[in-house]
């Protein structure tokens, strides 16, 4: 599987927690290097180190309003790049909203239950 997702493109958050944000704010926090590459699930991440002070310098922005101030981003992003715009045509449209939201928070927390197994060993 891709990076890129119906709904957005999945990175991790400074708590390792895997969200779905659009392209766009994926370009600017890596403009701004606030990304990192997390070695074990080969996503980027929101620099721990980083959070403070990008919450800080980016308040009110479109990127804080799509990322939300606990950085756990949007439920459903509506991303339109051309990745997206082209797995959008193969989204099963009879989901209502809720059940997609599911589906995400289903795959995220089977991510970061796999990540978290990862460490312990
Ligand atoms: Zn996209």
């Amino acid at each position: 599987m891709g990076e890129a997702l119906p709904g957005g493109h999945a990175i991790l958050n400074h708590n390792s927690e895997r969200i779905h944000v659009t392209q766009r704010a994926i370009k600017e926090m890596d403009m701004r290097n606030f990304l990192r590459r997390d070695r074990e699930s080969g996503l980027r991440q929101i620099k721990p180190e980083f959070v403070d002070i990008m919450a800080e310098m980016e308040y009110g922005t479109r990127l804080m309003r799509e990322l939300g101030s606990d950085f756990s981003g949007p439920a459903v992003p509506i991303c339109t790049c051309p990745d997206c715009r082209r797995l959008e045509s193969d989204l099963d449209r009879t989901l209502t909203p809720d059940e997609q939201l599911c589906r995400v928070h289903e795959e995220s927390e089977a991510a970061v239950r796999a990540v978290r197994s990862k460490r312990l060993q």
